[in-house]
């Protein structure tokens, strides 16, 4: 079984925290001991695991990845937006947090964060759980 977050972004470039979506659905699984895989199906968006409590770590990334990574440089792909390939190639496109007594086991401060590069637009984020 296969569920889907639809994740509407707001900005061109943009974390959105998803982790109440995605424990949503590990409890609805009603699977307590597992894994639970987040994939994103998109050339121009990812998924990472960071900091959740203070939402300045989630602005430095997005400011340093677009410091390193500019919007328009000398790239060859024609559609203009190189840079959001480049960026969600760097992030990834999917996660697998351990399930542990129905809960995600993350650690404390971790949340996991759907990564939009080229916005604003309408997004899916798959979400697999497995275990027992
Ligand atoms: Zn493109």
């Amino acid at each position: 079984m296969i569920k889907s977050i639809n994740v509407k972004t707001r900005s061109r470039t943009e974390f959105v925290n998803i982790t109440p979506e995605v424990q949503a659905i590990v409890t609805e699984s009603g699977i307590n001991s597992g894994v639970c895989h987040i994939y994103v199906p998109h050339t121009t968006a990812g998924v990472t695991i960071n900091e959740g409590a203070d939402p300045s770590v989630v602005t430095d990334i997005v400011s340093s990845l677009n410091r390193l990574i500019p919007h328009k440089a000398n790239y060859l792909h024609m559609e203009g937006n190189s840079d959001a390939h480049i960026k969600t190639s760097l992030v990834g496109s999917s996660e697998s947090v351990i399930i542990d007594k129905g809960r995600l086991l993350l650690g404390t401060w971790q949340a996991i964060f759907f990564c939009e590069f080229d916005g604003a637009r309408n997004r899916q984020v798959n979400v697999k759980v497995m275990g027992e």
